[in-house]
């Protein structure tokens, strides 16, 4: 299959809109990540979707709409929470979780009774999705278990030849998925920390809870091993050297730090030097990226800070992480 490159432009953006129409697959920039959408009302071209990722059907797909109206043709009904969660929060990374109407394929909900929407904070996916005059299934555009893309450099690379179009928008702001928020349950459910904080939310829902662990059936996206790099990943532990591990030579090893250099490895990327989270989050899909590019024996990731964005960054890290490491002066041990 031959991928076209839009550019996120009008003319690229009708394309692409034609695209969805005709029941293909296309690429497209969001605030959050890349999506790989499709028409939400069409069982075959999320099916599509699936193929194209290789994504295993028990895992649902977030609907994207254009404006808080679009969650009508979706939602049974739209109680008084979710209005003034999609008042506050939309367009942008919060993605919120009710029962479903009928006319939504169980294909994009992997038949559970609800859907998961939400509305990007992103021009060009605004603009297509109303140009497909419909809203749009999709998921990120990685292949399953990879890393999300958040250039559409990483979409060729990922999705090249396996699907009809990429809407090529450059990096995108934020570079982290959206929070997911189940307001079916009563208090409400965070399924997936993400690019909405915590912080703001609760100042709305004061009860929020953290949900269902990652692996359950509730949110079945959040596998326990999910954003997976090739290279081997290892959470940084502090404190005494372990007694027994593997020894790895520090400069075969790549570092991932939150705001300073580290030397001696073969490679260091930091996520921000200022100590921003909401910068270390947006950067780091990308950052992970060039170091499993690095050709490196195993990338070392120091955990960041756990407030704000740094809650989705530690859930992305963790379940990336296949391991642990202390870092020794020339060698980093693995450990387990
Ligand atoms: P992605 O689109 O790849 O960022 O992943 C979407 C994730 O949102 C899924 O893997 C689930 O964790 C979550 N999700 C989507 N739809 C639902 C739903 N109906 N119920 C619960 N979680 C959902
Ligand atoms: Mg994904």
């Amino acid at each position: 299959m031959e991928t076209r490159v839009l550019a996120p432009d009008k003319e690229g953006i009708i394309a692409a809109a034609d695209v969805i129409r005709r029941r293909g697959t296309v690429a497209f920039p969001t605030e959050t990540v890349y999506g790989l959408g499709a028409d939400a009302f069409s069982a075959r071209a999320v099916a599509r979707v699936f193929a194209a990722k290789e994504r295993p059907r028990f895992d649902p797909i977030i609907v994207h709409v254009a404006s808080p109206e679009d969650v009508q043709t979706l939602w049974t009904s739209v109680p008084p929470l979710a209005r003034t969660l999609m008042e506050r929060f939309w367009p942008g990374p919060l993605t919120l979780v009710l029962p479903r109407r009928r006319r939504v394929p169980g294909i994009v909900t992997a038949g559970l009774p609800t859907v998961a929407v939400r509305m990007p904070d992103h021009p060009v996916a605004l603009a297509l999705i109303r140009a497909a005059e419909r809203p749009v299934a999709a998921p990120s555009a990685n292949r399953f278990g990879r890393l999300s893309p958040t250039h559409h450099d990483a979409v060729v690379d990922q999705l090249g030849g396996r699907i009809d179009a990429i809407v090529a928008g450059g990096a995108t702001p934020v570079g982290i998925e959206s929070t997911v928020v189940s307001l079916v349950e009563d208090p409400p459910v965070v399924l997936r920390p993400g690019g909405a904080p915590l912080e703001a939310l609760r100042e709305v829902v004061p009860g929020l809870r953290m949900g269902a662990p990652a692996g359950s059936a509730a949110s079945p996206g959040a596998l326990p091993r999910h954003y997976v790099p090739v290279t081997p990943l290892l959470l940084l532990e502090r404190g005494p050297a372990p007694d027994e591990g593997e020894p790895l030579d520090r400069l075969a090893c790549g570092f991932l730090a939150f705001r300073e250099e580290w030397s001696g490895f073969g490679r260091v990327e930091v996520l921000s030097p200022r100590g921003d989270l909401v910068e270390a989050g947006a950067r780091l899909f990308a950052a992970l990226d060039r170091l499993d590019r690095a050709g490196l024996a195993a990338i070392v990731a120091e955990p960041v800070p756990e407030e704000g964005l740094g809650v989705a960054v530690m859930d992305r890290l963790r379940r990336a992480a296949s391991g642990r490491a202390h870092v020794g002066p020339e060698e980093v041990w693995r450990v387990r």
